[in-house]
């Protein structure tokens, strides 16, 4: 069968199972199975498959067919100027989140040597990125997984910040190390009742201990915001990922805590998203 053929039919696959992105998953799942990029794909659609890389491929086309992540199928995801490694121990970075980097380099545009935390790092996507932006920053990222601060390091050596970077296992409760400049953060803020109804990708794939915050899907944050009131230096910044329905009660907890609401931004979805604050 050559590459053409295969990638339609693998298609073919994916539409029948619902998935949106049946042609672009079919690419790139194919890019994967014989280990060159797109624009081989495209130059070669007539070139006959070895039958081990379409042995590949359809098994690929399985797996993405029961709706796991094309990320977690080919380990990586570009986020902001940089590709990371994922598997199933993270959560995949997402578009959205880029507006908490977009956010933190506007506040710190003038800012030389900067101590960041990370609370909930995950892939490292948000602390990596900002160090590797910004040359004289030191981060802190902590984590409960053990499992996904070993794909943080990986990333931190691939960006090429690791000698910037500190990393511990630790619940954020029990994190007392350190005070802080600038701290950010993605904490698990949904619903426990409600992760069922994500996108299946999600639900289905996603570590349910990046996602889930509790019955109220506040919890994580809670805890995020009292401890961050005591490792933020006075006058430092607190940016803050939240779910689309949680401004208003984040808000208030973030003023009981001592902090002065800077801005709430909006994500691709015109959804309340990221809250940057500052400790008074
Ligand atoms: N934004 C993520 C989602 O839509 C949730 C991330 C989180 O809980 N921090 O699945």
């Amino acid at each position: 069968m050559d590459i053409y053929s295969a990638i339609l039919e693998g298609t073919k696959i994916l539409k029948s199972n619902s998935i949106y992105s049946a042609n672009i998953d079919s690419e790139i799942l194919m890019a994967k199975a014989i280990n060159k990029d797109k624009k081989y794909i495209l130059l070669n659609l007539d070139k006959k498959l070895k039958d081990q890389n379409l042995m590949t491929f359809k098994k690929l086309i399985k797996e993405r067919s029961y709706r796991k992540p094309v990320a977690y199928l080919i380990n990586k995801k570009s986020f902001w100027n940089s590709e990371f490694f994922v598997n199933k121990h993270t959560l995949i970075p997402r578009p959205d989140t880029e507006l908490l980097i977009e956010s933190t380099l506007n506040f710190v545009k003038n800012k030389n040597k900067l101590q960041i935390l990370d609370i909930g790092t995950g892939s490292g996507c948000i602390l990596l990125s900002i160090l590797k932006e910004k040359k004289n920053f030191y981060g802190t990222g902590i984590d409960i997984s053990k499992d996904t601060l070993n794909i943080c390091k990986i990333n931190a050596v691939n960006l090429d910040v690791s000698n910037r970077l500190k990393l511990f296992k630790t619940d954020v409760d029990k994190f007392i190390i350190g005070k802080y400049d600038l701290i950010i953060s993605n904490p698990p803020y949904i619903n426990k009742n409600k992760i069922k109804y994500l996108d299946l990708d999600v639900a289905k794939y996603e570590p349910l201990l990046a996602l889930d915050g509790g019955l109220d899907g506040l919890s994580e944050i809670r805890k995020v915001i009292n401890k961050s009131s005591e490792l933020i230096k006075k006058n430092g910044k607190f940016i803050l990922e939240i779910g689309f329905d949680q401004k208003n009660k984040v808000i208030n907890l973030l003023k009981r805590n001592g902090f002065y609401i800077n801005i709430i931004r909006k994500d691709f979805a015109n959804k309340d998203r990221c809250i940057i604050c500052t400790k008074i």
